[in-house]
């Protein structure tokens, strides 16, 4: 090897140490990491007030849209996580127009009208039978045990009322009779009808049973011809949608299709309006409320344990969930808190 062969080596040494260094010495420096989304998004906010009519412009749904395959009620057996605890999602993940975070109601605004009227939350009506499993022993309450419950309610002198009552109560400041309990009951189950209502009537009380409009005439569900009595009985028929499926997350073809094909069928069967609604599994969003209120809804009730109707959130009302295996003394502990997370 001759001089210039080795000042020739000696460069090509040199040029690749500097390549190789700008190659990788910088990379780690100049790349940012993905910025963490979550902190870029404020805390929980307040539910927002959704403004009278909305913005969200919705197109006709299709009269011929009909049942589809339904998924069985899934009614969850323990009370749903409030929202504010349930983990935050990146907004990364719903970054398409039609899908928005679930809105937690961390605060409630606390200088409108705010009522603390209990709603409690009943699925079965029955005995279960007896290969039932966790889930359905909790969904379901004895017609012996839901007397007791009603009897208490009579005896300490409280009266029921539709849900437009309470609403016009919450909104307008309408007369409401001093002790007031909703009695709500979800999905449509034929025992509704065959228990729930006859125990109901004796103690002059009246309930709020949410359809679930795909389900009628199922077995084990009610008939369009109970749904009718009842509703001449004086009982309130409103909608849980037309399919139970989750509606968080849901598209707005999807929503206005849950909320007001369920809204106008049941309408057109009772001759009574349907302005109320019970999210399926307790599952919405801010997209669901928005649809909700442009679909002529007034309101909604959630699975949310609590017992506040506050004017400003009309689509979030609480519930008291009965287990099947409450004692009439656990039901009325959970009376007395008016904020709670059970
Ligand atoms: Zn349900």
């Amino acid at each position: 090897m001759n001089i210039r062969q080795l000042i020739s080596r000696a460069a090509w040494g040199l040029l690749f140490m500097l390549a190789t260094a700008c190659q990788t010495a910088p990379v780690d420096l100049v790349t940012p990491g993905p910025v963490p989304l979550a902190a870029a998004s404020p805390a929980a906010t307040p539910t927002p007030v959704l403004p009278p009519g909305g913005a969200l412009v919705i197109a006709p749904v299709p009269a011929t849209a009909t049942a589809t395959t339904s998924p069985a009620p899934t009614a969850t057996p323990t009370p749903t996580e409030p929202a504010d605890r349930q983990p935050r999602r990146l907004a990364r993940e719903t970054t398409t127009a039609t899908r928005l975070p679930p809105v937690p109601t961390a605060t409630r605004p606390a200088n409108v009208r705010e009522l603390h009227t209990p709603i409690l939350m009943y699925h079965y009506l029955s005995t279960p039978p007896s290969n039932a499993d966790a889930i359905r022993l909790d969904l379901s309450v004895t017609p012996e045990r839901f007397e007791q419950q009603v009897a208490y309610f009579a005896a300490q002198g409280f009266q029921t009322v539709k849900l437009q009552t309470l609403y016009d109560a919450v909104s307008k400041g309408a007369p409401l009779p001093p002790k007031t309990v909703v009695f709500t009951f979800d999905d449509g189950y034929e025992d509704a009808y065959l228990n729930a209502v006859p125990i109901l009537q004796k103690y002059h009380f009246i309930g709020t049973f949410y359809v679930v409009t795909n389900f009628v005439g199922r077995p084990g569900y009610l008939t369009w011809g109970q749904i009718v009595e009842m509703a001449q009985a004086g009982m309130d028929i409103q909608s849980h949608s037309v399919s139970h499926i989750p509606l968080k997350g849901k598209t707005v073809e999807v929503l206005q299709k849950e909320m007001a094909q369920s809204k106008r069928l049941l309408e057109q069967m009772i001759g009574q309006p349907v302005n109320f609604f019970c999210y399926p599994s307790g599952q919405y969003d801010t997209l669901a409320m928005t649809v909700l209120q442009d679909t002529g809804y007034l309101s909604a009730v959630t699975t949310r344990g609590g017992v506040w109707e506050n004017e400003a959130l009309p689509f979030e009302w609480p519930r008291i969930r009965i287990h099947g295996h409450d004692q009439l003394s656990d039901l009325l502990k959970r009376l007395r808190y008016p904020e709670l997370a059970p």
